[in-house]
């Protein structure tokens, strides 16, 4: 399970995480996911995404 905190519709709790980065609730994609990455296989969009930030921060002097 993971967390979730909905800055749309102010919801919080835990969801099954299935690959949406959206609120369960109202699917509004301004929430913030609290995830453990164990959960998360390493293709997944966010993790992709999170390693591609972590990369273009390197790349910045
Ligand atoms: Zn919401």
């Amino acid at each position: 399970m993971a967390r979730y905190r909905c800055r749309n519709c102010n919801n919080e709790g835990t969801f099954s995480y299935s690959g949406k980065h959206e609120c369960p609730k109202c699917g509004s994609r301004d929430v913030q996911f609290a995830l453990s990455i164990e959960e998360l296989g390493d293709y997944d969009p966010l993790i992709v995404a999170l390693k591609k930030m972590a990369d273009d921060g390197t790349e910045q002097s």
